[in-house]
């Protein structure tokens, strides 16, 4: 594997595979690697002949008072992880490198961002979709691999690149769980034994949306309603949104239909965790 810091270097490496007619897979990450990240490398490795994975803590996406400084780094940890996963090239550029001091251009999806974490970490998708594109424009890749974890980032992604007619293939890969159905997150590392036991009212609380859908729930307002309480049970909890919304457009709906996705965003102590599961709605 090849470790490379600098735009340019990773600009002329890009283009030599290219011209030898390597298809390319980019893996945008902020690193402290978990096999969500993994399963990310196996899609990638599946169906391209190149997997670079890019490392970097995006501070455009932080908000003041976010985790930004203390959000956990561990390159040499990372780096063989990587290595192990078969990434061919792992791309960890500095804070200088992406956003010079002269730096001034920014993207913003107007719509779906001013929901669900986007209400509630204001200018966090302009973040993203800032340095997803910076990548998207660095690498060219043939394809993009983002985790349902990350359900409503994926979905502005595929907004961005549609309305801007960009030809990367954005492939969504499915939620990576612990074994007691925990989703996986760099941002586990910061819950306490006590938080870490309570955060598993998050994973309860969707498989109970999966039953009640089946068995029938078509009400969006009782549904979520149902969740409220069942995490709202879990004294440690402290719930930022609970939301059923449509899984493609992230339109809020009375009545469920179709694929829905439900949300939830909740802190545990100073840990902002998120999940969410699809429903398909009769
Ligand atoms: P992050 O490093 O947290 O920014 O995540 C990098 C990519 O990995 C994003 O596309 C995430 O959605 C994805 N990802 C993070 N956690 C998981 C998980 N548990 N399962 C699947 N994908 C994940």
């Amino acid at each position: 594997m090849r470790v490379i810091d600098s735009i340019d270097e990773l600009k002329t490496t890009v283009r030599l595979l290219k011209n030898e007619g390597k298809t390319i897979g980019l893996i945008p990450t902020m690193g402290y690697l978990h096999e969500g990240h993994i399963s990310l490398v196996k899609a990638s490795r599946h169906n391209n002949d190149i997997t670079i994975m890019s490392i970097f803590v995006n501070p455009a996406q932080f908000g003041p008072n976010e985790d930004f400084e203390k959000y956990p780094r561990d390159v040499a940890g990372d780096s063989r992880k990587a290595d192990e996963a078969g990434v061919d090239i792992l791309f960890i550029p500095s804070v200088n490198e992406m956003y010079p001091d002269s730096y001034s251009t920014y993207i913003e999806v107007l719509g779906i961002t001013d929901r669900l974490c986007g209400k509630s970490r204001q200018g966090h998708f302009k973040g993203v979709c800032t340095v997803v594109l910076k990548l998207f424009n660095i690498v060219e890749p043939d394809r993009a691999y983002f985790g349902q974890k990350d359900a409503q980032q994926a979905a502005v992604i595929k907004k961005m690149v549609k309305d801007l007619n960009s030809t990367v293939w954005i492939t969504v890969c499915p939620i990576v769980r612990e074994s007691d159905g925990l989703a996986m997150s760099s941002r586990n590392v910061y819950l306490n034994k006590e938080e870490r036991k309570a955060a598993l009212v998050l994973s309860k609380s969707l498989m109970e949306a999966v039953d009640l859908t089946a068995n029938g729930e078509a009400d969006c307002e009782r549904l979520r309603d149902r969740l409220i309480s069942i995490i709202g049970g879990e004294k440690l909890a402290d719930i930022d949104y609970v939301e059923i919304l449509d899984a493609e457009t992230l339109e809020f709906k009375e009545i469920l239909k179709g694929r829905m996705l439900v949300a939830v965003a909740v802190r545990f102590g100073k840990t902002r965790l998120i999940d969410n599961v699809v429903v398909e709605v009769n």
